[in-house]
């Protein structure tokens, strides 16, 4: 049966029940179960003679139930199971709570592994509540005797089932045919991928495992660079208008700015206007730190092209930022070049040299007279279908724009390249000079007080603050505060006499924009949100940001967040707060105390949280390219080798499970 349709209930101990928890987790098939990664392994392979163990800790032991019986405590109404685990060097106590059904499923006799905490009791030391594993027929134990995988899971699934059931899918689909060329295979010594797939759940020691990651991660970079490079082929036969330098008016507008270009913008810049010219079009990502003047290189790039009579559209992810940017270009662009708007609630014209919108701009209606160029704001990748609805809807059947993404998420070059290989990087690496610095202090719970008295008093200059809080999520129980406890407490308690708002991600569209206009226009003192808090916006006047649980953040996020507020030439602070003493969550915050750079402090939190932290979970903000990259450089130079050589020996055509593999990435890519 092909992998991709045996689904989760043909498994044993699946039902109706558990299937619908699974599938909180994504797990619909037995193929999403294989490939359901443990987030990290326990060693319990360990084996301890009973007669070694002195003190308290955690031991795993091997060997025979020789007593075993329920009862129930009065006092807490549980049932207690209690028994009694001897191997050749002696005895020990095991009690266990509220799990009867332990009684039925060992009998006195059985050979049981044990893991878990020997306690010191009136009675003795004990095994409280271990993991237990019934040995049979020398089959290899799953649970505990080994490097025992850990999930990530969801209510009312157990580690121990969910191991469970990935073994048994392990043990119906293995050997699955290999989709990798075996001279690929060869020359990078990889692990097959059967052999693979059985070692990343159930690894006999490290070395194993770290192979199978190997290879795993191997096939995703691969992947992503045979993506990357055909795409670029495929971009080297499309043709685009090409659009020549014109360097006097270019120059007329720098000198015109009210400011000098960094050199990196220059240098960007110059990257752009040199794509242009060439006949095919430019597919290039600008990166740059919140703040280092993205807007005025794109800017260069727009009147470039409407120097040479074709048009350029500006797409950015909301009406407000659709206005924000209009508003700009309209400022700085020379007075002779028509800028117009086009949102879902404004649509002037399309026929302006210049179109400012949101993805209204790529519906199906909308006709462009002569789109030469494609601007996309605060978006890695601009999917590869709008593209194509960018030439369709550009009514010019044969000319492919040019297109330019830019964002702020700063990524190191290297994990740039991982992650976006198909795209060409231009990097804003400095801010102009004289940025005043913000202010950034971590704030423990007892200096709470302080922090609102500042803020108060920075309202009464009339200036704004963002109150940030991260998201609850069903499972938290950290007592984080939501927007709207903390909107209730700073409303009743802290700040009746102000101006409070809140903004998140369940409000529409309209509300959130309409709650950003009263930010800009003074209407609101204090803006509780959660992290939708767009990127890029400018309120010129909030001088504050107040991080709720900043330790539950990545330091780029952090970053991120900061980076909506200093936009002017008042002085800025940001507030850590923060209830984790831990000497990991000071160091971490410290970062961002002491430095403005958002390059290096990327690669700082990649440092300290380093792998175990960010496997599985992704909370970083990085893709999991980036991080394979960043752990394992030479496995990127080689997938993109190897990516190269399959391209050039047209492996793609006698490998079909390749090929598809390949195709279903490129769709999933579309829908991004
Ligand atoms: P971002 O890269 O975050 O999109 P913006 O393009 O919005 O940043 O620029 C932020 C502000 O900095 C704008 O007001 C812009 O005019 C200004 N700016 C851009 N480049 C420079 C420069 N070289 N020197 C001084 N100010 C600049
Ligand atoms: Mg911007």
């Amino acid at each position: 049966m092909p992998l991709n349709t045996m689904r989760v209930t043909d498994l044993h101990g699946v039902g109706p029940k558990t299937a619908d928890r699974l599938k909180f987790l994504k797990i619909n098939t037995v193929e999403d179960l294989i490939y359901y990664l443990p987030r990290e392994h326990e060693d319990l392979s360990l084996i301890t003679k009973i007669k070694e163990i002195n003190n308290d800790g955690k031991y795993t032991v091997l060997g025979k139930i020789e007593r075993l019986a329920n009862r129930r405590s009065f006092k807490s109404r549980l049932t207690i199971t209690e028994a009694s685990l001897k191997d050749e060097t002696g005895a020990i106590k095991i009690t266990w709570f509220n799990q009867p059904y332990i009684k039925d499923t060992l009998k006195i006799g059985d050979t049981v592994m044990l893991s878990g905490l020997v306690k010191q009791t009136k009675y003795g030391l004990q095994f409280n509540s271990p993991a237990y594993e019934k040995i049979q027929n020398r089959q290899p134990t799953v649970h505990v005797g080994r490097l025992v995988p850990k999930y990530p899971l969801t209510w009312g699934i157990t580690q121990k089932q969910i191991r469970y059931f990935i073994k048994q899918s392990l043990a119906r689909v293995l050997p699955l045919a290999d989709y990798l060329p075996k001279e690929i295979l060869e020359k990078y010594r990889l692990l097959s991928l059967s052999a693979a797939l059985q070692k990343i759940h159930f690894p006999t020691d490290n070395h194993d495992f770290n192979q199978a990651q190997a290879r795993l991660n191997f096939d995703e970079l691969l992947i992503l660079q045979l993506f990357s490079q055909k795409f670029r082929q495929a971009l080297k036969k499309q043709i685009a208008p090409s659009l020549q330098f014109q360097e006097t008016e270019i120059k007329k507008f720098v000198d015109n700015l009210p400011f000098t270009l960094t050199e990196t913008q220059k240098k960007s810049a110059w990257e752009i206007l040199q794509d242009l010219q060439k006949t095919h079009p430019m597919n290039r990502l600008l990166i740059g730190d919140v703040g280092c003047g993205k807007t005025v290189v794109a800017a260069m790039a727009i009147l470039n092209t409407a120097l040479n009579q074709k048009q350029a559209a500006l797409m950015v992810p909301t009406e407000i930022l659709a206005k924000q940017h209009y508003a700009y270009l309209k400022k700085i662009l020379p007075k002779n070049i028509s800028v117009s708007l086009w949102t879902a609630g404004t649509k002037t014209n399309l026929t302006a040299s210049v179109v400012v919108g949101t993805h209204a701009l790529i519906q199906k209606n909308v006709r462009f007279k002569n789109l030469g160029l494609a601007i996309v704001d605060e978006q890695h990748r601009f999917g590869v279908t709008q593209r194509q609805n960018l030439k369709k809807y550009g009514n010019q059947k044969k000319l492919m724009p040019h297109l330019l993404s830019m964002t702020a998420t700063p990524i190191p070059r290297t994990l740039a390249l991982a992650s976006y290989g198909d795209l060409d990087l231009s990097i804003i690496t400095e801010l102009p000079k004289g940025r005043k610095p913000i202010i950034t202090k971590v704030v423990k719970a007892a200096k709470r007080d302080l922090s609102y008295q500042f803020i108060k008093e920075h309202v009464q200059k009339k200036e704004q603050v963002f109150v940030l809080c991260p998201l609850i999520e069903e499972s938290d129980q950290l007592g984080v505060r939501a927007v709207n406890q903390e909107y209730e407490k700073l409303h009743q308690e802290i700040f009746p006499y102000l101006r409070l708002a809140k903004l998140h991600g369940q409000m529409k569209m309209q509300e959130k924009e309409k709650i950003m206009r009263q930010m800009q226009k003074q209407e609101i003192d204090i803006l509780i949100a959660t992290s939708v808090i767009e990127v890029g916006i400018d309120i010129k006047n909030a001088t504050i940001m107040l991080i709720e649980g900043a330790e539950r953040f990545g330091l780029a996020s952090l970053h991120q967040f900061r980076g909506r507020i200093g936009r002017s030439d008042k002085q800025a602070f940001c507030f850590l707060f923060t209830n984790s003493s831990s000497a990991k969550t000071n160091e971490r915050l410290g970062c961002l105390v002491k430095s403005q750079n958002g390059f290096a402090l990327a690669e700082a939190d990649l440092k300290l949280r380093g792998a175990g932290e960010i496997y599985g979970t992704n909370q970083s903000g990085f893709s999991k390219y980036a991080i394979m990259a960043w752990e394992n450089p030479q496995l990127l130079l080689k997938a993109k080798e190897a990516a190269k050589i399959i391209l050039q020996k047209n492996l793609l055509t006698t490998h079909p499970l390749l090929k598809k593999k390949l195709a279903i990435f490129i769709k999933n890519i579309h829908l991004e």
